[in-house]
């Protein structure tokens, strides 16, 4: 864990740590939940890579349908995304859109695609429930306020086009109302979205890696794959020195993806993507900020997320960096500009953890699953990982156990990548800025 590297910053606390806040309350059990790697057997059922959500969902279905499940991760249980993200949960509809997946996919699978996306929701929510994993799930909401007057009219379109498609509580709130859901004149009105809501990310990675271990899985850290080949019916995965077989591999490294999986890195994007906690504070002020306890964000193309924290004494805020690596002191002060734009009355509180992660996006901006090479995969959630993960980690495991419920809406899709793209978006800094002069304008 980091220390705060320049702690003369006014904006930061002075114990400032470059470190996902959630690790707070969930970092002792990641550890003890992380098996050593002289643990690793020669031979298993089913080889899992990457302990996130995708990875330990995967690893739940399969371990109670009787697999021997080995899973891996190159750091530890968690260590990507899934202890790092905002922890905001909803159907995450299309990053296209509905007309944009209609456009590029056609009607009939614009709308499953989207149904899908509800249905994500759902499975997460009562996948919590039946498990009982303690993570702070709370279904308050979110308020999306528009960044431009005419963002107004663009999000009423988008809220009518999807409520013709799902069934999505949503409802309009002009600007005139807006400080009833947000305590902040920084929008142009906005909309609710009334099922979404927030969850602790790293206490529900922590909860759902238990329950996998319950169920028989074992889960290895600081065992990175670093090559894999076939023999006959037989996988030969490479962790260093040692050699594991095993009958079927699942590859959920996501944004984290690795060069020892060419043909899935060259269909990613990873975009970098961080966050800040403030300093513990009043929870008034929080209750003032948040009055409803939702999530809140805006229509701006770098988009902007945030939450008050669990235990309502913080805000959490994320947007996207302008580096491909992690550089905490550039993202810490942007993002701290933006949370104090929105929330004058943060002026004065600092900030007491800025960290940053990789999404996984894809070249159609659609999550993809299926098999490649007898490898099985589901990855690319596009930002919206938390519910898409778990639900399509579900799936991706019963596809491999020959069971037909594992079929999604995303089966047919080809998972492309771009001629002479290698798997690292040198060129998104530029297009990057493009879209914060954009904003501004
Ligand atoms: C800053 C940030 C904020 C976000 N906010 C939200 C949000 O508010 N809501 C939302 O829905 N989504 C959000 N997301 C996205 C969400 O967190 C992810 O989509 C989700 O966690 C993906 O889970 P995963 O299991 O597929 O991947 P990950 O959790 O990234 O897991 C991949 C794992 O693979 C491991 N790995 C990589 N290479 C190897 C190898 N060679 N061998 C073994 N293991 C390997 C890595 O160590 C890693 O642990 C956010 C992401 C970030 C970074």
């Amino acid at each position: 864990m980091a220390s705060n590297p320049n702690v003369n910053s006014p904006h930061l606390t002075a114990d400032f740590r470059n470190d996902s806040y959630w690790l707070d309350a969930a970092g002792a059990a990641l550890d003890d939940l992380t098996g050593a790697p002289e643990t690793l057997p020669k031979r298993t059922e089913v080889v899992v890579i990457g302990a996130g959500y995708t990875g330990l969902s995967a690893a739940l279905e399969l371990s109670r349908a009787g697999r021997d499940v080995l899973v891996l991760d190159a750091v530890a249980v968690g260590a990507g995304c899934s202890s790092r993200n905002g922890g905001l949960v909803g159907p995450s509809f299309h990053k296209l859109g509905l007309d944009g997946l209609k456009k590029s996919h056609g009607t009939k699978k614009a709308h499953s695609v989207i149904a899908e996306s509800r249905d994500c929701l759902e499975f997460l929510v009562d996948l919590i429930e039946n498990e009982n994993i303690d993570c702070d799930l709370r279904r308050s909401g979110r308020f999306r306020g528009a960044d431009k007057p005419e963002h107004y009219e663009d999000l009423a379109r988008e809220v009518e086009g999807l409520q013709k498609a799902v069934d999505l509580e949503a409802d309009m709130v002009p600007r005139t109302e807006q400080r009833a859901e947000i305590g902040s004149d920084a929008y142009h009105g906005g909309v609710v979205y009334h099922r979404d809501g927030h969850l602790h990310p790293g206490q529900y990675v922590a909860g759902l890696a238990a329950r996998a271990a319950a169920a028989g899985a074992r889960i290895v850290g600081q065992s990175a794959v670093t090559a894999i080949r076939r023999e006959a019916a037989t996988f030969v995965l490479a962790v260093g020195t040692r050699r594991i077989e095993a009958d079927q591999v699942l590859v959920a490294t996501n944004g984290y993806t690795p060069p020892a999986l060419g043909w899935f890195r060259r269909r990613i994007l990873p975009i970098r993507s961080a966050m800040i906690a403030t300093e513990a504070v009043e929870p008034s002020l929080i209750r003032e900020l948040s009055p409803k306890d939702r999530c809140l964000g805006g229509t701006s193309r770098l988009m902007l997320y945030y939450r008050p924290s669990s235990d309502g004494t913080r805000m959490i805020l994320g947007g996207r960096t302008f580096h491909l690596d992690d550089r905490p002191m550039s993202y810490t002060k942007d993002l701290h500009g933006q949370l104090v734009r929105i929330f004058p009355q943060l002026a004065e509180v600092r900030i007491s953890h800025g960290w940053s992660g990789t999404v996984a996006y894809t070249f159609d901006h659609v999550p993809h699953i299926g098999q490649h090479k007898g490898l099985y995969y589901a990855m690319g959630y596009c930002g919206s990982g938390v519910g898409r993960s778990t639900f399509y980690g579900n799936r991706i495991a019963k596809k491999m156990m020959g069971d037909p419920q594992g079929a999604t809406a995303l089966d047919d899709l080809d998972f492309k990548t771009k001629p002479f793209y290698t798997g690292t978006p040198w060129f998104l800094p530029a297009i990057l800025r493009w879209h914060a002069f954009m904003d501004k304008r």
